[in-house]
């Protein structure tokens, strides 16, 4: 008695090319490949079965297809048995990579379907079959048209496109909330001159994954790019006809959002995360970063500083603006550009400043304030008088949290669960530190929040830091240089002063 595969496949372009799809076409195909084996006193060693994957897409990998070959290359089946030779291969280089294999058997060996045999160890029986997977080829082709025009058809209704969820939400309408809070967050970071990069590096450190990531993987540089760009958020629908996906990979949507004839993009009817203003000044900042390399918005012409606005005039408490040195000479070398009081802002206009060791001066010391808030919150929480109670408290967050960590990396927590627990437990530790340590007031951020910032400076774009010094600082107030002057090339902190807010 020979020992046999069988094969069974469920296409999803099947689905509308023929009638033997879904779910009760697959318990079909099942019950045609165990009649088959019967009548041909066959056993089957195991079924092999793909569903929802197409044989006729290239791109498509169907793994039980694979794993079959390999155990028919290793003997340990000497046949397939199908419902129809379409099922195995609609590819003629399928097909191909099978008669190789009977070819160089050397045992008995099988191919049957419920239409007919083949064998394909003869000329004769290879020819037949070949027709038949060209001609079940012809069909595929077809049968994809016609899912092509049926999915165009819905994406012009606005109708959610069906199949792999979108990062975003959880299915083809409801949000993922998480997500989707991540998306509001990058977006406004975005617009506020944070690198993409920026944003994958930290979603990665999230363990943040796509709906196409490997198990395994965080998700990849490229999907955060395409995330961003996704017209979904807004509503928009985008259809990319089949061809031009599987001719180029990925496909940037936004060159194919569905138009109505009066040239209004159409509307889904999911959830969306962005107004239709807030997606397209999201992607007008990544196509502008795309065309000129550098983080600023094309068109912008006024130059903002790092102090601009916050460093102040100490003669008549004017705003600063900044202004470049004339090239060549050595004060354009050293220091490029300057701050300035200006008549046209109704300044007194009679002080100026060479920038870069204005902004380092205010720059450390902002980060030196950061670096005590954070100590600040961790020495109260470790060195204060403990009560007992707290301390095993904090130890039973700890456990938790490493029960938490174990079961997401056991796949047994959803990542959307993972971060809600790890949420409450950072707050509930956040809110025994403050309890022991007897703070009465909460300081303006946590200490962790400030350790971040600290941590994270280096990569943080001119808006970034701006925003944050106007967190804390009110004002930098540049004081003139007294009537001694100074020394050229000299800074003096002296005629800094920063006034905390
Ligand atoms: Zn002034």
């Amino acid at each position: 008695m020979l020992t046999v595969g069988g094969y069974t496949r469920v296409s999803d372009v099947g689905r509308l090319g023929d009638g033997r799809d879904g779910n009760e076409g697959l318990m079909r195909q099942r019950e045609d490949v165990y009649d088959l084996a019967k009548l041909m006193r066959c056993n089957v060693h195991r079924m092999y079965e793909d569903n929802d994957t197409s044989a006729y897409k290239r791109r498509v990998k169907r793994n039980d297809f694979e794993a079959m070959v390999i155990d028919l290359e290793r003997g340990l089946i000497s046949g397939i048995l199908a419902y129809n030779i379409d099922r195995i291969a609609r590819q003629p280089r399928d097909l191909e990579r099978l008669i190789d294999i009977y070819e160089q058997a050397r045992r008995p060996m099988v191919f049957a379907t419920t239409a007919g045999d083949y064998d394909l160890t003869t000329a004769d029986g290879r020819f037949q079959a070949r027709i038949h997977v060209t001609i079940a080829n012809k069909f595929s082709a077809d049968a994809a048209r016609r899912v092509a025009r049926q999915k165009r058809a819905e994406a012009i209704d606005g109708r959610p496109h069906k199949g792999q969820r979108a990062f975003g939400w959880m299915d083809s309408e409801s949000l993922d909330e998480r997500e989707a809070e991540l998306l509001v967050i990058a977006r406004r970071d975005i617009i506020n001159g944070k690198k993409v990069a920026t944003v994958h590096r930290e979603w990665t450190e999230l363990g943040i994954r796509g709906p196409q990531t490997p198990p395994g993987k965080t998700i990849g540089y490229t999907s955060v790019k395409y995330v961003l760009r996704n017209p979904r958020l807004c509503g928009y629908r985008a259809y990319i006809p089949q061809e031009v996906r599987e001719r180029s990979g990925r496909v940037d949507p936004v060159e194919w959002l569905i138009e109505r004839t009066d040239g209004t993009p159409v509307k889904g009817q999911w959830e969306t995360i962005f107004t239709p203003d807030e997606w397209r000044e999201l992607v007008d900042v990544l196509d502008a970063r795309k065309n000129t390399g550098k983080g600023r918005k094309v068109g912008s012409t006024v130059t903002k500083r790092l102090l601009t606005g916050i460093a102040r005039c100490g003669k008549c408490g004017a705003g600063l603006a900044s202004g470049m040195y004339a090239r060549g000479t050595t004060s354009y070398e050293k220091y490029g550009y300057y701050y300035y009081c200006r008549k046209a802002d109704g300044g007194c206009g009679s002080l100026s400043r060479s920038g870069p060791a204005v902004e380092e001066y205010v720059e450390e010391a902002l980060l030196g304030n950061l670096k005590d808030q954070a100590r600040a919150v961790r020495s109260a929480a470790e060195e204060d008088l403990e009560p007992a109670e707290a301390k095993a408290t904090l130890k039973q967050i700890d456990a938790d949290k490493a029960e938490a960590r174990r079961l997401r990396a056991d796949d047994l927590f959803s990542l959307a669960e993972f971060a809600r627990e790890m949420r409450r437990l950072e707050e509930k530790e956040r809110e025994t530190k403050e309890n022991v340590s007897g703070l009465s007031v909460a300081p303006v951020r946590t200490g962790s929040a400030a350790a971040r910032i600290v941590r994270e400076w280096g990569n943080y774009t001119i808006d970034m830091k701006r925003a944050e010094i106007q967190k804390s600082i009110e004002a930098v107030v540049v004081k003139p240089v007294g009537k001694g002057g100074a020394q050229r090339g000299v800074f003096r902190p002296d005629l800094i002063e920063i006034i905390w807010k």
